[in-house]
């Protein structure tokens, strides 16, 4: 579902996607491809594609109706369900669908537990929590999933997973540390319990930041998509390479001059300092485009710089062209991305916001988008 209302256009660029994979593949060897809520974005179907062609075999949604739709679109794969199977009807997707879910209750477990059978046990993912506080088993609980595991037949674990909290901060590693060996002594646990399973915590960070926690399966998500999820940190060259695959684009519908003294927008927070041209551009808090980048955003206008002036309004914003030569309605504005040599990075686009580059890719990717 997307925006239909507005001028915006959402370019993915495939290609960016299938190289940021191999690039991951490069340090990482089995890693899972996180496409969970619409690939971030960037639209489940056309990104499975890219990556079943590049070889991924495994990737990873929320719910199970995101499994089931990346199943009917063809990839033949492993599919994980990260939110797990929630009910019965879920846990029937997952038998006819072949899709793994995660679990974190001994209840879903006794679930999926009836939808599978001994001749045919459902494979699930045994979820831990380590550190994050969130969902899953908590190391105490091993004994028990051991016990329920001894009479459900119906279920076999094929992965054991867990999820780090503050793996993109070197400078929390004591937490990351404290997790990973926390990790460690749940997956001997349940191997000493007679279980063969693949053991997963790395995300995109961790996988890039810490070989030795990559375990038999890593799960980037944030990577694939061209962010570096240590950006700004003392390690941020080790997510160097990375490629951004989406860019957003609007029409500038007029150009004008704003007077020494005059102020522009709702509110009047910016007045010119001096005689200036400012460029209305179509896009707004409607699309997705946050108010909070107010006075602080910035825009590409014909390879050059254009910072947002006064309030982001509901479809329209200022910009700044005064320095940018002949500017005229019709001009694309890159409000991520563009053409010259300072696109708007993801990571400046999250910063100026008030956020991360997940959200900005999230909310951005619901305008209208096309492939390339
Ligand atoms: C989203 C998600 C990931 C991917 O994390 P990134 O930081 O985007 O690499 C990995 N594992 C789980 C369980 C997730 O929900």
């Amino acid at each position: 579902m997307s925006i239909s209302y507005n001028k915006l256009s959402v370019r993915i660029h495939l290609d960016r996607i299938r190289d940021n994979f191999l690039t991951i593949k490069g340090k990482a060897p089995n890693p899972i491809a996180i496409i969970k809520s619409d690939a971030y974005g960037h639209g489940l179907v056309p990104v499975a594609r890219t990556l079943a062609a590049a070889g991924a075999d495994t990737m990873a949604v929320g719910t199970v109706g995101e499994a089931r739709q990346l199943r009917e679109s063809g990839f033949d794969g492993r599919i994980i369900a990260l939110l797990g199977a929630l009910d019965r009807d879920d846990a029937a997707i997952c038998r006819t669908d072949r899709i793994i879910p995660f679990v974190f209750s001994l209840e879903h477990l006794a679930m999926l537990a009836e939808a599978g059978s001994a001749d045919a046990p459902l494979p699930v993912a045994l979820k831990f929590d380590t550190g994050m506080a969130r969902l899953g088993f908590s190391e105490k609980d091993i004994p028990e999933v051991l016990g329920a595991l001894q009479t459900l037949h119906g279920v076999r674990v094929a992965l054991v997973a867990s999820h780090f909290a503050v793996s993109d901060e070197p400078e929390q590693i004591e937490f990351t540390h404290e997790q990973h060996a926390t990790f460690q002594r749940v997956i001997s646990a349940l191997r000493a319990g007679g279980h063969t399973f693949e053991a997963t915590i790395a995300n995109s960070a961790a996988l890039l930041a810490y070989p030795e926690m990559h375990h038999e399966l890593q799960r980037p998500g944030i990577a694939l998509y061209g962010a570096n999820p240590l950006h700004g940190t003392s390690i941020a060259h080790m997510g160097d390479g990375l490629h951004p695959a989406m860019e957003v684009s609007t029409p500038v519908l007029q150009v004008h001059a704003l007077p020494k003294g005059r102020s522009i927008s709702y509110g009047r927070t910016f007045v010119a300092p001096r005689d200036m041209r400012v460029a209305i551009t179509a896009v707004g808090y409607a699309d997705a485009y946050s108010r909070g980048l107010s006075n602080t955003g910035v825009m590409v206008i014909n390879e050059h710089r254009a910072p947002i002036l006064g309030r982001v309004c509901m479809q329209m914003t200022a910009v700044d062209v005064t320095d940018i030569p002949a500017v005229a309605s019709g001009d694309t504005a890159w409000l991520l991305g563009g053409t010259g040599p300072t696109p708007v990075t993801p990571e400046e686009l999250a910063t100026q916001w008030g956020t991360i580059t997940y959200e900005a890719f999230c909310l951005l990717g619901l305008n209208p988008r096309t492939y390339e």
